[in-house]
C-alpha cells in the first residue's frame, strides 16, 4: 500500500514538472545567471518532491533507496537540469544532514524544508583546488562553542539561491598550518552571522537554471553545525560522495530513455532519400546503442538501490562508485551526441532538447570527480590488486575478481593477456575505461536474475563487448605521442610553395 502511494507520488511530480516546463518553455532556455526565479521553483517544487529525502518522522514522506533513485529517474527525465537540482538537494545535502548532522540541527532544517520550499547544496571547489579537493585553503578555528570558517568556494550548485550549504575546510593548526583532514559545516544563510556573499555569477555554458559563481565565506557557525565522522571527515566526505556518484544512475536513466525515446520517435517520422530514418542501418546501430546504454544505466540503479542505503558505509566503495559515475556519465554525453546527430539541424537549438542535452550533459563528466581522473584511479586501484595477488594475466585477476567475475567470463578472450604494469597515464587510463566497463557489465550481468528483458540485457552486453574490442586495439597499440612546445616554429604550411600533385 505505502509502495504504491510513493509510487503514485512520484508520477505526480513528474506530471507535474512536464505541465509546468509545457506552460512555461523560457524555463529551459533562459539563461538564469542567479537561478530560476522563486515564483517557477515554487511551481516546480508544488508536490514537494524533497520530501523523498526526508524521514518521516521528521515529517517528510521517507522513502527508500529506490524510490529516491525513481525520482531523480522521473524528474530527468523531463529535464536533467531539475533532475539535478533534486540531486544536489538529496544526495549532496538532504542525505548527508540525515546521516550526519546533530539531532537539533537536523530537525531545523528538516522543519524548513518541509514547511517551505527550501534548497541546499555542497561547497566543496575553490578557485585553486578542484581535483585536488583535499589541499583546499578554507579554514576554521574554534573558540569555545563557537566555529569561525572563512575561505573562497566556487561552482556549487545553486550558488546564491540554497537557503542551506554544507561547506568544507581544514581546522587552522596551532603552527598555522591546515590539518589534513576535512571537516564539514552547515551554514543556515538565514542567520545574520552565516551570510555567504556571492562575488559572481558565472556565465555557465547549460543546465540554466542552476546558478553557479564564486562565493566568500566569513562565516561564524555553532560547534554543533559540524557533521559528526564516525572516524574522519575525509572518510564522511568519501561516504558522501560515493553515495552520490553511485545515485548519479537515476539521473542518468531518466536522461538516457528520453535521449532514446526522442531518437526513435524523431527517426520513425524523418523521411529522407524516400524511407524513414528507422530504414538506415548505421541510424539502427546509433539507437541500438542508445537502448544498450538504457539498459546499462537501468543495471546501475538496481546495484544502487541494493547498497546505497544511508545505513551502509560507502567510503570503501569507491572502485564501484568511480567506475558507474564515469561510465554513466561517458554514455549520458554519447547519447545526447548521437540524438543531436540523428535531428540533424533541427537539433542544433536551445529549444530543441537535442542540442540542449549535449550541452547540459556535458559537465557530468567533469563534476563530483573528473572522468579522465576517475579512470585512472580505477586502473590504478585494479593494478594495485594485481600486484599485491602477484597476479600478471589480467583475465586471472578479473575473473576472481568480485566485481567483474561474469564480465570476465564473457570476455575471456579479449582479457587473456599479461599487463605491462610500467605503462604510462594514457595507457592506464584506457585500461580503467576497460574495468570500468566490465564493473559495470557485472552489474548487468545481474539483470538477468530478474524479470527484466533479457533480449535488452543480450544486446547490451553484445555492445558492451564491441566498446571493449575498440578500447583493447586502442591500448595494445597506443603509441605515446608527446606535446611539442612552441609548435609555431616551422609549422605555418602557408610558407611552403605548394607542389602540383592529382
Ligand atoms: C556544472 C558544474 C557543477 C558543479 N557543481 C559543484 C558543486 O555543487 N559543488 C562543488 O563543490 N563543486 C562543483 N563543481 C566543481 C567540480 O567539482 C570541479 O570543476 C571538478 O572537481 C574539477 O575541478 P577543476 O574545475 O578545478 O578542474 P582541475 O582540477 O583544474 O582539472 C581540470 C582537468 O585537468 C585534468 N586533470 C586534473 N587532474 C588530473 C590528473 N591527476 N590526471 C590526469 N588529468 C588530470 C582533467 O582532465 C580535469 O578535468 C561543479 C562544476 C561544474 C562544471
Amino acid at each position: 500500500m505505502e509502495k504504491q502511494s510513493l509510487e503514485t507520488f512520484i508520477n505526480d511530480c513528474q506530471v507535474v514538472l512536464k505541465d509546468v516546463l509545457t506552460t512555461y518553455p523560457e524555463i529551459e532556455t533562459t539563461n538564469y545567471l542567479q537561478g530560476l526565479p522563486r515564483e517557477l521553483l515554487g511551481k516546480i517544487f508544488r508536490l514537494q518532491p524533497l520530501s523523498l529525502f526526508i524521514p518521516e518522522h521528521y515529517g517528510g514522506r521517507g522513502g527508500e533507496t529506490r524510490h529516491r533513485l525513481a525520482l531523480l529517474e522521473a524528474v530527468s527525465y523531463e529535464s536533467i537540469a531539475v533532475g539535478l537540482m533534486m540531486g544536489i538537494n538529496g544526495s549532496l545535502f538532504l542525505e548527508p544532514v540525515s546521516k550526519y548532522a546533530h539531532e537539533q540541527t537536523r530537525k531545523e532544517i528538516f522543519n524548513s524544508f518541509v514547511s517551505g520550499p527550501s534548497l541546499g547544496g555542497l561547497m566543496i571547489t575553490e578557485p585553486g583546488y578542484g581535483t585536488d579537493a583535499l589541499s583546499m585553503r578554507t579554514s576554521y578555528s574554534q573558540t569555545g562553542g563557537l566555529v569561525h570558517l572563512k575561505g573562497s568556494k566556487h561552482w556549487g550548485g545553486l550558488t546564491g539561491l540554497a537557503d542551506f550549504w554544507i561547506v568544507t575546510g581544514r581546522k587552522e593548526k596551532e603552527n598555522n598550518k591546515l590539518a589534513r583532514d576535512i571537516d564539514l559545516f552547515i551554514v543556515d544563510r538565514a542567520k545574520r552571522e552565516q551570510q555567504i556573499s556571492v562575488d559572481e555569477y558565472y556565465h555557465k555554458l547549460g543546465l540554466f537554471l542552476i546558478p553557479y559563481g564564486l562565493n566568500s565565506i566569513d562565516v561564524t557557525l555553532p560547534a554543533s553545525s559540524r557533521l559528526v565522522p564516525k572516524t574522519s571527515g575525509i572518510k564522511l566526505m568519501m561516504d558522501l560522495l560515493h553515495r552520490s556518484r553511485l545515485r548519479l544512475s537515476g539521473i542518468g536513466l531518466g536522461f538516457i530513455k528520453r535521449m532514446l525515446d526522442e531518437a526513435v520517435a524523431h527517426c520513425r517520422q524523418r523521411y529522407v532519400g524516400g524511407k524513414s530514418l528507422l530504414a538506415y542501418d548505421q541510424v539502427q546501430h546509433r539507437i541500438s546503442v542508445l537502448q544498450a546504454y538504457f539498459t546499462i544505466a537501468s543495471a546501475m540503479c538496481y546495484y544502487t538501490a541494493g547498497v546505497s542505503s544511508l545505513g551502509n558505509d560507502l567510503a570503501s566503495y569507491g572502485l564501484q562508485a568511480n567506475a558507474a559515475k564515469s561510465v554513466l556519465t561517458d554514455m549520458m554525453q554519447d547519447s545526447a551526441q548521437s540524438l543531436l546527430q540523428l535531428t540533424g539541424a533541427k537539433g542544433y537549438r536551445r529549444d530543441h532538447i537535442a542540442g540542449r542535452a549535449v550541452a547540459d550533459s556535458r559537465p557530468f563528466q567533469i563534476f563530483e570527480g573528473s572522468n579522465d581522473v576517475m579512470y585512472s584511479q580505477v586502473a590504478d586501484s585494479i593494478l594495485r590488486k594485481m600486484k599485491d595477488g602477484k597476479h600478471f594475466n589480467l583475465y586471472d585477476f578479473l575473473n576472481h575478481f568480485v566485481l567483474t567475475t561474469d564480465a570476465a567470463d564473457r570476455f575471456k578472450d579479449m582479457l587473456n593477456f599479461e599487463l605491462d604494469f610500467s605503462s604510462v597515464q594514457r595507457t592506464r587510463i584506457v585500461l580503467g575505461k576497460i574495468v570500468a566497463k566490465l564493473i559495470t557489465a557485472n552489474f548487468t550481468f545481474a539483470l538477468y536474475k530478474t524479470d527484466f528483458r533479457t533480449d535488452l540485457v543480450d544486446n547490451a552486453l553484445e555492445v558492451i563487448g564491441n566498446e571493449i574490442a575498440a578500447m583493447m586495439g586502442a591500448m595494445k597499440h597506443s603509441c605515446v605521442v608527446r606535446v611539442l612546445e612552441n609548435y609555431g616554429e616551422n609549422s605555418d604550411w602557408k610558407l611552403y610553395q605548394p607542389l602540383p600533385t592529382a
